[in-house]
């Protein structure tokens, strides 16, 4: 079977210098190598029941929205602020640098629909841990955060250590 660590590709320095940035557009490009992704995101859930797939802006649309599909499970996105047209719940996160926030509509999630969360990375946790909140103020339960790759050395896992946390790959 192929590999997708294949169809990732490491960009170092991208968007600043120190970070080394994980590209998923080869992999994307692949319709094969998409498919054993998605088919290997799967193997993770391990048959587990899911009501709904919650993506993170932008990278995690990608590969959540197919495995909503395969899942038979419907697909929220939580987005940058500002960006979702109706009435949303907001949740601050901490960036390097700063502060940011992810939004998600108030009436994505329904009272103890168990939810996904799915993005390309795990690096600081910080983003997984600002959507699993966000998930848990509507009432929706955190079944599993579920990434194509994790970097192991900004231990990530540790922020999201009230969760079952899953990858493909470790860095
Ligand atoms: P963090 O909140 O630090 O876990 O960062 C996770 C978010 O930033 C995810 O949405 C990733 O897409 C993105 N990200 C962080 N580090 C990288 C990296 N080295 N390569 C690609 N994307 C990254």
């Amino acid at each position: 079977m192929l590999d997708i660590e294949d169809y990732i590709r490491i960009i170092p320095d991208f968007p600043k210098e120190g970070i080394i940035f994980k590209d998923i557009t080869p992999l994307l490009a692949s319709p094969e190598a998409s498919s054993v992704c998605v088919q290997q995101l799967l193997e993770l859930i391990d048959g587990k029941k899911i009501d709904k797939v919650v993506g993170v802006e932008s990278r995690g649309f990608f590969f959540g929205t197919l495995l909503a599909q395969e899942i038979g499970a419907g697909f929220v996105p939580v987005r940058k602020a500002g960006k979702l047209p109706y009435q949303t719940l907001k949740q601050p996160y901490e960036l390097e640098y700063g502060w940011d926030a992810l939004e998600i509509h108030e009436d994505a999630i329904s009272k103890g629909e168990k939810v996904l969360v799915h993005d390309d990375v795990l690096a600081t946790g910080g983003t997984a841990e600002a959507v699993c909140s966000l998930i848990e103020q509507l009432g929706g339960e955190v079944v599993q955060c579920n990434f194509i790759m994790q970097l192991d050395f900004l231990k990530g896992k540790q922020k999201l250590k009230k969760y079952p946390v899953a990858s493909i790959l470790n860095y």
